[in-house]
């Protein structure tokens, strides 16, 4: 599969999904990181559909700005109509932000402030490298700024996923 470049739009079908997105313990040659994301505005209504729900991947190797992550915050700040309106933002990924990721995450938290980021995880990314374990805990400290939630995928962002996301006619 080749690494998609810029914010080309991503299909995943079935296939890719459980191969990536399975909870397998050890995963070595799974170099692909896939980032399913959905952007609402900020409401009491949880049923609301998203204003964009979309996919993208790149290479774990590849460098950092064009990890998904990256393209993400980067199509985001162009894509924000208003200043003031209030984003919540839900990631499901295959694998969990590196460090240069969670570190420039954690930054675009603290300098926009109106935007709640929730992410999804299959996988820990380095889970054995406390260096990578203290990024992602910083990206997730509250100490009254705006930080990140991140859980672990279960069954019911799977389900999530495989209903919103996925190019699944053939199934
Ligand atoms: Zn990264």
């Amino acid at each position: 599969m080749k690494p998609q470049t810029r914010n080309t739009v991503v299909r995943m079908d079935p296939d890719t999904f459980f191969y990536n997105f399975c909870n397998r313990p050890i995963l070595s040659h799974w170099n692909t990181v896939w980032l399913c994301y959905e952007v609402k505005m900020k409401t009491n209504d949880r049923s609301r559909p998203p204003l964009v729900a979309k996919i993208l991947q790149g290479q774990v190797y590849s460098k950092s700005q064009h990890h998904p992550e990256m393209r993400f915050l980067h199509w985001f700040r162009k894509w924000k109509l208003h200043s003031d309106q209030e984003y919540e933002v839900t990631w499901f990924v295959s694998w969990s932000p590196c460090l240069v990721c969670a570190r420039n995450v954690a930054e675009f938290l603290a300098e926009d402030g109106k935007v709640t980021l929730t992410i999804f995880m299959a996988h820990l990314y380095y889970f054995w490298d406390p260096h990578y374990r203290e990024e992602l805990r910083r990206l997730c400290q509250r100490r009254n700024r705006p930080h990140a939630t991140m859980k672990i995928m279960s069954y019911g962002e799977f389900q999530h996923c495989w209903d919103k996301f996925m190019d699944n006619q053939i199934v």
